[in-house]
């Protein structure tokens, strides 16, 4: 339908990267919506433009320019500034409803049911149920609803300093009114869930939907190499669905990097794809039993050159979803 559309925001050229491959892998799994970016004065040309072949709609929010609410929204509350350019989504008022992800998601199949949906469904967050996720939700464009939401947050601002605060204060019923709009976990399965309850991701991970990155490391945080279909973590700890990181650094190396390097041309730029030395292949060691492993990483210690590389991760996680 002509009038629905996903939508997602990209304020960076890290963030428009992420977008390039959700757009992607919305249009591989054969989306029948509009696709529209958002996307802030930062995003550098050669990004924008590979946005624009892959989006219907790659729309500039520079609310510090707009001379409207948002703006004077942002000026009282300076710390919001990527939350209300993600508010800006509500304006989109030529769709009668959208579905808003994250620019850290990806696709893995066609999810146009979402649109079944109505405002404000979400799935809840991993760390606290009560609140939904802010990562995928369904919405209704609306000008009074955009008003309403910058007036929120002026007064109250964010109790988590991010667009998750803002919603979940606003849409505060959620938890409690109309289950219809609790989204399943597997619409935003984020990658967490597999090291707090990773029973459950054995039993439901296979028929995740959409994955969703989220926390401070990236996809793109990492290095890949597209030969030997690795990743290289350098000095990250692998946080992520070791399968979902390859889905998307496979997509991003061959759909979304022969069109950044197209637009870029003769200046230069890093696609974060390296060429294989195989200097990085490790010594499996024995395996420690799963509750070790579990209180190893709930400290934090994550053994990422060792028994947490990404080999042995991947070998764990492969036999559990077979
Ligand atoms: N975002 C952005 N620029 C930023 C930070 C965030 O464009 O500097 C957008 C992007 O769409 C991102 C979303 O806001 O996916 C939410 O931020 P993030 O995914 O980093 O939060 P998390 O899901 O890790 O809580
Ligand atoms: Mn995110």
């Amino acid at each position: 339908m002509a009038d629905q559309a996903f939508v997602t925001l990209a304020t960076t050229d890290s963030y428009a990267r992420g977008a390039m491959v959700l757009g992607k892998a919305l249009r591989n799994n054969n989306t029948s919506k509009k696709l529209v970016a958002l996307i802030g004065p930062h995003v550098s040309e050669p990004c924008q433009s590979v946005l624009k072949r892959i989006y219907d709609e790659v729309k500039l929010v520079d609310v510090l320019d707009s001379g409207d609410t948002a703006h004077l929204a942002m000026m009282k509350r300076p710390d919001l500034g990527v939350t209300i350019t993600k508010l800006h989504c509500w304006t989109l008022t030529h769709y009668s409803k959208c579905v808003f992800m994250d620019a850290d998601t990806l696709v893995l199949s066609n999810v146009d049911e979402l649109f079944e949906r109505e405002e404000l469904s979400a799935a809840p967050d991993p760390g606290w149920p009560d609140c939904f996720n802010s990562g995928v939700f369904v919405f209704r464009p609306s000008v009074e609803t955009y008003g309403k939401l910058l007036q929120f947050c002026t007064e109250h601002g964010s109790f988590d300093g991010g667009d998750q605060g803002v919603l979940n204060g606003f849409f505060n019923d959620w938890a409690t009114a109309d289950i219809s709009k609790h989204l399943p976990f597997i619409y935003n399965l984020s990658s967490i869930a597999i090291y707090t309850y990773l029973p459950a991701f054995k039993q439901y991970g296979g028929n995740a939907k959409v994955v969703h990155f989220l926390g401070k490391t990236k996809p793109w945080s990492y290095t890949f190499d597209p030969k030997a279909k690795r990743l290289l973590g350098g000095e990250q700890e692998f946080t992520s669905h070791p399968t979902f990181l390859l889905d998307w650094w496979t997509l991003y190396a061959s759909a979304v990097v022969p069109m950044l390097r197209e637009q870029y041309g003769d200046q230069p730029f890093h696609s974060g794809c390296v060429e294989g030395e195989g200097s990085f292949s490790q010594e499996v060691k024995p395996q420690p039993s799963s509750k070790e492993r579990k209180e190893q990483w709930e400290q934090g210690q994550a053994d990422y050159m060792g028994m947490d590389s990404f080999d042995n991760i991947k070998r764990r996680l492969d036999t559990f979803l077979k």
